[in-house]
């Protein structure tokens, strides 16, 4: 009984008219073709390396032309040719498609016109046609048969042993030169791969490095102002060299508090409270230098530090704050009430400046609100 699950589907030779008279199997040939496919070489520029395979040929063989034919989807194509005017021609002309299938093997044909098979192929040496074939394939490691070294003649004849056998050798010649070619291919794509992770990489790490600021800064700041919070303030106040650079020289500290805001949010809603404080951070921000610190230190109240401006210069500072809050475009009138303190340099933000600050507010408050105050008590008191 035969045992159809045994029959080995890679001997299968079986007649097809369409084209060269027998049919590989096809699922072989498909991988046939993907082995051919990972050299990347069809449709390449000729290769001196190519040509002087061929070149060889023709003195090994003496013979007017030879071939390096690769056996592609429907045609084959030559990659070196000698003596051949053509770059490639339809499968059904290939005598090499023959010659693949007993890849071990050279192919000899003494006479194509007398082998039904070859008559009607329509191949030109130097005008005359082609009568004489020999092809040794090309294997691939993987013993996929991708082609063949060729030498081709316009008379009958036959090759002796030394010629077959120096054919023999330039297949396996042109074979490392492919194989180098698929490698040096591997090692390309390798390393554009490992250029794209990397790069993939460095993405990742600065989007992460993007979202870290952000959530950095969120964390620092207000959301209602945009002005730095009180977390942002303490990160400000163990930092050595910010802090150094805020104290270096004589600096100044403004404390700044809306006035009456409990009657805004009581006569106007919280929502317009808040547009409020939205409109004093902004007077802060137009009248301070992008070196000033603006610290929402409370609810109404923002502490702005001065770094290189006297208590002079800071109280001209101040006066211009207040005023542009009268200005603010709001449906109701706002003032604040700003006390203003010199700090000594290298104190680092001591407690007794905010403290003299916080004084000054105070009397601002008590002397009828809507005005800056200035501390005038002695710096080493
Ligand atoms: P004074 O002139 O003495 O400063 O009077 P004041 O009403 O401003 O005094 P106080 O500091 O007691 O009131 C501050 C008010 O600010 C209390 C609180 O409801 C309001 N407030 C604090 N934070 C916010 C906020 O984010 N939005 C709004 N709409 N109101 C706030
Ligand atoms: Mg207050
Ligand atoms: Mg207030």
């Amino acid at each position: 009984m035969v045992n159809l699950r045994h029959r080995s589907p890679t001997t299968t030779l079986q007649p097809d008219t369409r084209r060269t008279g027998f049919m590989l199997d096809p699922v072989r040939e498909a991988r046939r073709q993907a082995a051919l496919e990972a050299y990347h070489v069809l449709d390449t520029r000729p290769e001196e390396a190519y040509d002087d395979i061929v070149r060889l040929a023709v003195t090994i063989c003496a013979t007017p032309g030879a071939l390096i034919s690769l056996l592609d989807h429907e045609r084959q194509w030559f990659k070196a040719r000698l003596g051949v005017d053509v770059e490639q021609t339809p499968r059904s002309h290939a005598i090499c498609d023959h010659a693949i299938r007993t890849p071990d093997r050279l192919m000899v044909v003494r006479d194509t016109r007398a082998d039904a098979r070859f008559a009607h192929i329509d191949l030109h040496l130097a005008g005359k046609p082609m009568r004489f074939y020999a092809g040794m394939p090309l294997r691939s490691p993987d013993g996929h048969a991708l082609g063949t070294v060729c030498v081709l003649d316009t008379v009958p004849r036959d090759l002796d042993a030394k010629q077959r056998e120096g054919l023999e050798v330039l297949a396996r010649q042109t074979q490392h030169l492919l194989e180098l070619r698929r490698y040096a291919h591997q090692q390309r794509r390798l390393l554009a791969e490992r250029e794209a992770v990397a790069q993939g990489l460095e993405e990742a790490r600065a989007d992460l490095q993007r979202r870290n600021e952000q959530l950095q800064h969120s964390a620092h700041h207000d959301q209602l102002t945009g002005l730095m919070n009180r977390v942002g303030l303490a990160q400000l106040r163990d930092n050595a060299e910010a802090m150094s650079r805020l104290t270096r020289e004589p600096y100044s500290l403004m404390l700044i508090d809306v006035d009456h805001f409990k009657q805004v949010n009581d006569r106007h809603g919280h929502l317009l409270g808040d547009r409020a404080l939205q409109a004093v951070a902004d007077a802060v921000e137009r009248s301070i230098r992008s070196g000033d610190v603006a610290v929402r230190y409370g609810g109404e109240e923002i502490l702005v530090v001065l770094p290189s401006t006297r208590l002079a210069d800071a109280a001209e500072v101040a006066e211009r704050l207040r005023v542009r809050v009268t200005q603010a475009a709001l449906p109701f009138a706002l003032t604040v009430s700003i006390g203003v303190a010199a700090g000594e340099p290298g104190t680092a933000l001591a407690e007794q400046v905010f403290d003299r600050a916080d004084q000054a507010l105070y009397r601002a408050k008590s002397s009828g609100r809507n005005c800056v105050v200035v501390d005038d008590t002695p710096l080493l008191g």
